[in-house]
């Protein structure tokens, strides 16, 4: 998706719509932040540091939350207390 905004921008900058190309550099570099973000969150939620988010993580999540009376947020994979009612990162209703 974005490789084809990109694509597009750089032909609006032939065709000389300079305007037009920088409106979609703007929509790309803000979805870029957004990708960055997800990433970022991911990480988070990779117990067993594979490199991929897969049943075992969210296993590993919630065993290691339950060792300390927490529970992790099944949405983002934050730590809450076991008693909370929503996710303090993402709020998120338990
Ligand atoms: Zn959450």
């Amino acid at each position: 998706m974005i490789k084809e905004l990109i694509m597009i921008a750089n032909r609006l900058d032939e065709l000389g719509l300079t305007k037009e190309a920088n409106i979609i550099d703007d929509i790309v570099s803000k979805n870029m932040n957004k990708l960055a973000e997800l990433v970022g969150d991911q990480h988070k939620i990779d117990a067993n540091k594979d490199g991929e988010i897969t049943a075992e993580d969210f296993e590993m999540l919630q065993e290691n939350s339950a060792a300390y009376g927490k529970k992790s947020c099944p949405k983002c994979g934050a730590e809450n207390d076991a008693d909370a009612a929503v996710c303090h990162n993402c709020g998120h209703l338990f």
